[in-house]
């Protein structure tokens, strides 16, 4: 256990033993030198577990520093794999390894950098059914999640079971960083309610700088060992904000709040709850999540490209469905012939496509939420099903033409 002021007592037990050979001391020997870490912060970094929640923009850079740093044991969760668009900001991955689970990936590059690491790969989606079991082995989480549910998941689990947890979010040209360590205030006291539904863009709608995600992520790492080394000025009570296209910082004061529901005086929250009910989203089964990880090892068989999917326009037995929400963006811009059905109105068609029998090809903007309709339909028993590679992004890069609808 790491208590309140960083120190993990097991960590320094176990280190003891931790001798170094002379490559080991060459490897390390820029960061031997400063007296913050000498032998002895080498030892705890090398006794130490850290865990990532995503293998993805921010966790890239965090776990290739920790990596280099002779953290002891890496453990990363995610169950995405990797996509061309993920290249230009998550580092740790390549162009050899598009397709490949993000964990596995993740962990060939870590191991290139430093053989002496030991990874464990967690595929899976983090649920309120497995945090605590994941979680509940490492010494402190970094996460790295890009939505919300998981965010306070993440948070909720951390508190509950005592870890230090790193978090930081990315969104355009800016970033924020924080520290929560056990007892000190949590992610909840700064944003005790979740944001509506649709209110705060994704990086996938709205867009981030990979350079963003490298800065973010970097001081993640940095926040993380300064925890383990059990230093003082670690940021904890404080938030870093960055504009990095306007250049400016601000570090936010902030302290543990009474009425927190989870961390405060009298707390409501004593085991892990429905995070998507909590976020507004709509309620997601047991059942359905188990069926969207299988189904994501699917997903490469059950996407089509545009340079294929122009040729079925004229084909009368393949149905065209764009679910994007808006109306809106519908009406800018579509497949000639598709219909517009937004994904959360898509159970009320299941049954009539299916009676229906024609291949059906799922649309949105980037193919993001079209892959999530075409798990929804593997899952009812659909097996003539494709998702458009990379949406409508693709469709208008290739010259393809549009439908505008006449307002
Ligand atoms: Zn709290």
């Amino acid at each position: 256990m790491i208590d309140r002021n960083g120190v993990n007592s097991r960590m320094t037990a176990q280190s003891v033993l931790t001798t170094f050979d002379d490559q080991q001391l060459d490897r390390y020997s820029r960061q031997l030198l400063l007296p913050e870490i000498g032998i002895a912060g080498q030892q705890q970094l090398a006794g130490a577990k850290v865990l990532f929640i995503g293998a993805g923009g921010l966790g890239s850079p965090a776990s290739l520093y920790l990596a280099a740093s002779g953290v002891g044991v890496i453990g990363l969760v995610d169950s995405d794999r990797v996509d061309r668009s993920n290249l230009h900001r998550q580092i740790v991955h390549d162009d050899a390894s598009i397709g490949m689970p993000k964990t596995r990936s993740a962990k060939q590059r870590l191991m290139q950098m430093n053989p002496e690491l030991q990874v464990q790969e967690h595929e899976v989606m983090l649920t309120s059914a497995n945090a605590f079991e994941i979680m509940g082995e490492y010494d402190l989480v970094i996460n790295g999640s890009d939505n919300f549910p998981t965010r306070y998941l993440v948070n909720d689990a951390c508190v509950l079971l005592g870890k230090p947890l790193v978090d930081a979010s990315i969104l355009k040209w800016e970033g924020s960083v924080s520290v929560f360590m056990p007892g000190q205030g949590c992610y909840r006291c700064l944003y005790p309610q979740p944001p509506k539904p649709g209110t705060v863009p994704s990086c996938s709608e709205a867009g981030i700088v990979g350079a963003v995600a490298g800065i973010m992520g970097s001081y993640q790492a940095l926040e993380a060992i300064k925890v383990l080394l059990g230093i003082d000025s670690v940021l904890s009570n404080k938030t870093i904000m960055m504009n990095l296209l306007a250049g400016s910082i601000h570090t936010i004061k902030r302290s543990k709040r009474a009425s927190c529901p989870i961390c405060g005086t009298e707390p409501t929250i004593h085991e892990l709850i429905d995070y998507e009910q909590f976020c507004g989203l709509p309620k997601r089964e047991d059942t359905e999540l188990q069926a969207e990880d299988s189904a994501t090892l699917q997903d490469m068989s059950h996407s089509v490209q545009v340079d294929v999917a122009q040729h079925w326009l004229d084909d009368t037995n393949t149905r065209w469905i764009d679910v994007r929400e808006e109306e809106e963006e519908y009406a800018r811009g579509h497949i000639p012939g598709s219909r517009h059905v937004p994904y959360s109105e898509i159970n009320d068609y299941l049954d009539a496509w299916l009676q229906e029998g024609k291949r059906l090809v799922f649309i949105c903007q980037i193919g993001k939420r079209s892959k999530f309709a075409v798990r929804k339909c593997l899952i009812e028993g659909y097996t003539d099903i494709y998702n458009l590679d990379d949406g409508l992004l693709a469709w208008e890069n290739a010259g393809l033409p549009l439908s505008v609808t006449q307002q």
